[in-house]
């Protein structure tokens, strides 16, 4: 195996294209991302120092070989350094004209932070004292090699940050020196020489003199680090895999730090907050590697470049832009200008907001870069949710500004509104949240990568220094925390545990809010609301795109005669107010309307009552029209505010107890009064208590319910169907396109529907006669008990639809009852791995899954024109609605507030299975 390849020059992108099996995603698997962007701009003749990388797969062989560099890769490490050596016309660790190189992490996700860079290696007391000659800048060389002693000891050495900060500061304090350029030459050749023996007193030997002694440590630091607790915390938390391995990149150094001509920056080729299409970022004069992202200094705006280094800003906006184009992806790229020549350093897809994501990719549609469908693919469902998420209400923040809670501003970071109790440190915030549930707001000077876990914890993030691109920032976006940095006027005082702003004081466990979007923060709690749909024109548009996906006939391959355009987005709504926020929400039809809902309005419910406690049909009969009118009328606002599209309405199904009162209240009641020896209204109590004990049932939820009850008591069902028909004709009349569709809920054997159904149906025909309409209608029924499924074909045989209760049919098809199992034993099974998933809250495929298939197959045996959908919260699930594309829905039904997110994930599906002759059990669970 001594002939495999370990290390890639920059300029051997096309050998690792070859290795890695010809795809962009392979080399990037084995160059990592760092690595393969650096390797592509070279060969798209952008300026990159010189360098090489040393692939994942070494990384992982020196893991698995218990800590050893595989054979040959040294000496191929080594060959590599001649060639760069032979590149850049110097020589590692040669006094008369020094090489230096940095040493970089990158895996394929860049993972931010959880790897150290280690800069200027090659640096010794020989080349230091040469370079001062070769440069005429004592200071810049000494600068720059108390970095490398001081990273170096930290990231590969393991010494703990403040055994070099301590020190620091006070050599500062000592000399009057405010910030880093206060400091003098002699000043960092003092520091150096203090670095080297905090090297010595922490490790017992020297800083290696020795440039490749240097160069193997650094390498196989970044090869350890790969599983450090930080990374591996950060994988687990972004779910990326812990077999990726690490790659190592060398790159040639180059100088933001040779003065007033040099500087290094970090940019966004699109606002990563807004999407706007302005180039975003931060740099620094005479500067170098991380002081831009640690927001050490107040760094300058890019767009200010132009004033100070226009030519270097001139290429660097060209080499962008077209990067931009080459990746088709907004780019997130480092660079070094070194006395005004510019150094690309890094370029990757920048992390960016939700609101951000949808802008770029509608902005990049229309630019001609990418398609509609990549448009609609790049967004996913939960970055929908996100943009759904509340804001602060604008009148409650006047008011609160007008009361004087204005507490500070800074960089709106990562938008959206938050409102918690502030606490200083990522354990403690994680504790109040896991331990308390407190709503946590984490404030910190800035974070670091060891504070992620608190960051996670928190409904937003605060703190007073670092700008845009610090980690604070970085890792808020995107998780979608909410988070302000930068608000240099709070001073935190981490020991007593407090924070001050204009002389007010916040302490630890204190309210505040905290406005991701505008940078602003106040004291107190501020009230927070739904951000509305309508005035979202991008996400608008995205979902526009999406729809036009899903409604292409033959985007989705089917046997004959099934549905071969995408999945439809229904809602499931109750009452005329729900039906037309879903109808503006997007949604195509009513899947779901229960009607039991309507009965327990106040004016209604005696009525009610009264129906079931006549003992006689005639006595039921005479109640249910009185409630008929109210029934017409709700059915009339549906219809109408649906016009055009199909309204499923399902037939009364709880059990009738529960429109009762509460039996052992009721029992009270009886009791008090008998006590005090009152009689009036006793009777009427005890024969109502004797009534309700007359109907209780050991397991009401498999009891006289659903279509059993039509069955056992027609007559409420047959009231409906009349106010179903009614309202349907009289808003006909009036020109509405109505499409009632009437759901017969619980069946479970074909015989059920045969009784009830032709008896209802004769009703919605008498209906139209009486008022001389005719409109189609459908009569079909809800599928929630096994049986139905398993004996689907008889049922298609009287039902014109099916649509799935998987509430229902989860309950019923594990033998669980949902209460009991969540609040007893579904997180003990979900955790020891019995069950993968809640399956209430997404579909169980092979079990419940393999139900409904049958169910559809079956079912359009019989009629091949059979509608299906899903009514369970399921239908708001991606997963579950993925399943439901692939099991050959015609539509899911949702609550209204998901239809925008069942939308997109629709469009996702017929997407991903375009194309391809697909079964519901071959693909992915
Ligand atoms: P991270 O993954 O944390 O961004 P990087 O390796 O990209 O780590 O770099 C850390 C900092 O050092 C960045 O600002 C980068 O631009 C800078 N840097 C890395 N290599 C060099 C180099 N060869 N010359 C100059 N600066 C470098
Ligand atoms: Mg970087
Ligand atoms: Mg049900």
């Amino acid at each position: 195996m001594t002939d495999k390849q370990w290390v890639y020059l920059f300029n051997e992108v096309e050998e690792a294209e070859k290795n890695a099996g010809g795809t962009w995603d392979g080399v990037r698997a084995l160059l990592g991302g760092k690595g393969s962007g650096l390797a592509d701009m070279t060969r798209a003749g952008v300026p990159v120092p010189p360098g090489f990388t040393i692939t994942t797969a070494a990384c992982n062989a020196y893991l698995a070989e218990g800590e050893k560099f595989p054979a040959g890769m040294w000496d191929q490490e080594l060959a590599a350094m001649k060639q760069v050596e032979q590149q850049t016309g110097k020589k590692f660790g040669d006094p008369s004209n020094p090489l230096l190189v940095s040493c970089r992490s990158g895996a394929k996700f860049s993972m931010p932070g959880m790897m150290d860079t280690v800069l200027n290696l090659g640096m010794n007391d020989q080349t230091a004292a040469s370079m001062v000659k070769l440069t005429g800048n004592e200071r810049f060389v000494y600068d720059s090699y108390r970095r490398l002693v001081e990273m170096f000891g930290e990231v590969v050495l393991n010494i703990p940050d403040e055994a070099f900060e301590h020190p620091l500061a006070e050599y500062k304090a000592k000399k009057g020196a405010k910030v880093d350029t206060d400091l003098t030459a002699e000043n960092w050749k003092a520091i150096t020489e203090i670095f080297k023996k905090v090297v010595r007193e922490n490790k017992g030997f020297d800083f290696p003199q020795d440039p490749y002694e240097q160069l193997r440590l650094a390498t196989e630091a970044v090869f350890k680090s790969w599983n450090g607790k930080r990374a591996v915390d950060y994988r687990n938390a972004a779910g990326i895999s812990h077999d990726l391995g690490t790659a190592v990149n060398i790159v040639t150094m180059v100088f933001g730090n040779m003065g007033s001509n040099s500087g290094t920056g970090v940019a966004f080729t699109r606002d990563p907050a807004t999407g706007e299409k302005k180039m975003y970022g931060d740099y620094l004069l005479n500067a170098q590697g991380e002081d831009v992202v640690a927001g050490i200094r107040n760094t300058a705006k890019i767009e200010n470049l132009a004033n100070e280094l226009p030519e270097a800003y001139k290429e660097f906006m060209e080499i962008t832009s077209r990067l931009e184009r080459h990746y088709k992806e907004m780019q997130d790229v480092e660079f070094t200008i070194e006395r005004g020549k510019l150094w690309m350093l890094q370029t990757r897809n920048g992390k960016r907001t939700a609101q951000a994501e949808v802008k770029i990719a509608i902005d990049m549609a229309n630019e001609g870069l990418i398609t509609k469908e990549q448009a609609v693919q790049r967004v996913t469902p939960d970055q929908v949710d996100t943009l759904l998420h509340p804001q602060f209400d604008s009148k409650a923040m006047d008011q609160a500004k007008g009361e004087g809670r204005f507490y500070a501003k800074g960089v709106n970071a990562s938008p959206g509104a938050a409102v918690g109790q502030v606490y200083f440190d990522a354990d403690t915030a994680e504790r109040m949240k896991k331990e308390e549930q407190r709503d946590v707001i984490m404030v910190r000077p800035f974070t670091k990568p060891d504070d992620v876990h608190g960051m996670l914890a928190a409904k937003g993030i605060l703190t007073s220094e670092g700008g845009a691109t610090s980690h604070a920032a970085v890792v808020a976006r995107q998780f979608g925390v909410p988070c302000v940095v930068g608000a240099s006027d709070i001073r935190i005082d981490l020991e007593r545990l407090q924070m001050e702003s204009d002389g007010k004081v916040v302490k630890e466990g204190e309210w505040i809010s905290v406005d991701g979007t505008t940078g602003q923060v106040y004291l107190g709690q501020i009230p927070t609301m739904a951000p509305r749909l309508e005035e979202q024109t991008d996400l608008l548009t995205l979902l526009n795109w999406a729809d036009d996906i899903c409604a292409t006939p033959g985007i989705r391959q089917a046997p004959e005669g099934w549905p071969t355009t995408g999945l439809q987005v229904w809602a499931n709504a109750d009452y005329p107010k729900d039906a037309q926020r879903a109808r503006s929400y997007g949604a195509k039809g009513i899947g779901l309307c229960r009607t039991e809902h309507m009965f327990f309005e106040t004016e209604r419910l005696p009525i009610v009552q009264r129906m079931i406690l006549s003992g006689t049909s005639a006595g039921r009969t005479q109640a249910l029209n009185e409630l008929l009118p109210f029934q017409r009328s709700d059915f009339a606002g549906l219809f109408a505010a649906m016009d055009g599209q199909p309204v499923i309405i399902r037939l009364i199904d709880p059990p009738l107890h529960e429109f009762m009162p509460d039996e052992e209240k009721l029992l009270e009641q009886v009791i008090e009064l008998r006590v005090k020896g009152e009689t009036k209204g006793l009777k009427e109590k005890e024969d109502l208590l004797a009534a309700i004990r007359g109907m209780h049932e050991s397991n009401p939820m498999m009891g006289l319910r659903g279509v059993r009850l039509s069955i056992y008591m027609p007559e409420i069902v047959e009231m409906q169907v009349r106010a179903i028909f009614e309202a349907a004709a009289d808003e006909a009349k009036k020109g509405v396109i109505v499409k009632p569709e009437v759901m017969i809920p619980l069946t479970g054997t074909v015989k059920e529907l045969e009784w009830i159904q032709p008896r209802l149906v004769r009703i919605a025909k008498a209906v139209m006669e009486e008022k001389g309409v005719s409109f189609s209608y459908k009569f079909g029924t809800m599928i929630e008990i096994p049986r139905a499924c398993v004996t689907a074909e008889e049922i298609a045989k009287v039902a014109e639809f099916f649509s799935f209760g998987t509430n229902d049919l989860t309950q019923m098809t594990f033998g669980y009852s949902r209460d009991d199992a969540e609040r007893n034993f579904l997180i003990k099974y979900v955790e020891e791995g019995i069950l993968v998933k809640n399956p209430f809250q997404t579909l169980d495929r092979d079990g419940v899954g393999r139900l409904m298939r049958m169910a559809v197959t079956d079912g359009r045996k019989a009629r091949v024109n059979l509608e299906v959908g899903i009514c369970g919260e399921h239908g708001g699930d991606p997963a579950s609605i993925d399943f439901c594309h692939l099991v050959g829905n015609n539509y899911v039904s949702c609550s209204p507030f998901r239809v925008p997110i069942a939308r997109l994930a629709a469009a996702h599906s017929a997407l991903k299975y375009k194309g391809g002759q697909v079964s519901a059990f071959e693909v992915d669970k």
